[in-house]
């Protein structure tokens, strides 16, 4: 029998998960399995109990070769742990606001190092949402097979979709305010702030909400990094998740009076590439900072943002235009 290697994502989500029994909570979502080892889909519930409270949504993992998407997030979520501990703020927040996050939604990609899930899925594609503007070939999203990129899947939601909807619908929906931040990384030189759609170039039905916190982010940190522009100005893509749920959002009748904003960081990771094209010949090299110092500096650069994200979402009557 083969040996086997440690999960360090694993254990670090469920480290996590008991470090505080009063402020988090771990569910296991759902299981997953690939060449006979079974993988839990990990949710993580954090601070208030009343799910009316503003909540930040954290995600990552979603493609396994993009590794760097959940060390963000528990980067993040391990600093907010260590400070539950001496800071009364932190706390004071927490009992104000919920955050809830699955950082590894796809724990055999990244187990296994390979983008789609074990059936060959790429789970950006794999919504049931059809682009309406020009989506590029394959990248966009093919039905031609799981041998190829980008696959969407034959069939109904793979487990790893419906754990993430399911969750987003019980956990962010309930809030009157929530933001929620999926991390991935591969795109480009820059690291973009993307809003929907990524199905369609029309102009994203919240565009004033981004705006005005858009607008915000640009007054409190002026030298910030991000190119924030909506999805479908990089590319289109079929199946997205977020646009899928987005539109689920938007169908409930009291959608008028909540806020929710779903966006993805994409870490460029082109710029790692170009100062270490060596990285090329590692599997996890296109998409994952290297060597140490880079990847420090790529966990400490966006905690600014997330903890700018929280603070917004706490102060939503300020910039969203609900009363
Ligand atoms: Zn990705």
């Amino acid at each position: 029998m083969a040996t086997l290697r440690r999960f360090i994502e694993l254990s670090r989500i469920e480290r996590l998960g008991s470090a505080h029994p009063d402020l988090i909570e771990l569910r296991e979502l759902a299981t997953v399995s690939e060449r006979g080892r079974v993988f839990p889909v990990h949710g993580l519930i954090i601070g208030s109990k009343d799910q009316s409270r503003p909540t930040l949504g954290l995600f990552g993992g979603v493609h396994g070769l993009e590794r760097v998407g959940t060390h963000v997030v528990l980067s993040f979520l391990e600093m907010l742990a260590a400070r539950i501990h001496w800071d009364r703020d932190t706390r004071h927040a927490l009992s104000k606001t919920r955050i809830v996050s699955i950082p590894m939604i796809n724990p055999c990609g990244i187990y296994f190092h390979h983008r789609p899930n074990a059936n060959g899925v790429d789970l950006m594609r794999n919504a049931p949402v059809e682009a309406e503007s020009h989506v590029p070939p394959l990248v966009g999203g093919q039905r031609i097979s799981p041998r190829l990129p980008w696959f969407r899947g034959w069939g109904p939601l793979e487990i790893e979709s419906a754990a993430l909807i399911d969750f987003v619908r019980q956990q962010v929906f309930p809030a009157r305010a929530s933001l929620t931040l999926d991390m991935h990384s591969g795109f480009g030189m820059q690291d973009r702030l993307w809003y929907p759609y990524a199905k369609s170039t029309k102009v994203f039905s919240r565009i004033d909400q981004v705006s005005r916190l858009i607008d915000l982010l640009d007054r409190t940190y002026p030298h910030h990094i991000y190119r924030v522009e909506q999805q479908s100005d990089s590319y289109c893509t079929n199946g997205d998740l977020w646009d899928y749920i987005y539109e689920l959002h938007e169908a409930r009748e009291d959608a008028r009076t909540r806020t929710f904003l779903p966006w993805t960081l994409e870490i460029g990771s082109w710029r790692w590439v170009r100062k270490n094209p060596l990285q090329l010949l590692r599997v996890l090299g296109p998409f994952n900072p290297i060597k140490p110092h880079r990847y420090s500096r790529t966990m400490r650069r966006h905690l600014i943002l997330i903890d700018f994200f929280w603070k917004a979402v706490r102060n939503y009557e300020r910039w969203s235009g609900a009363e």
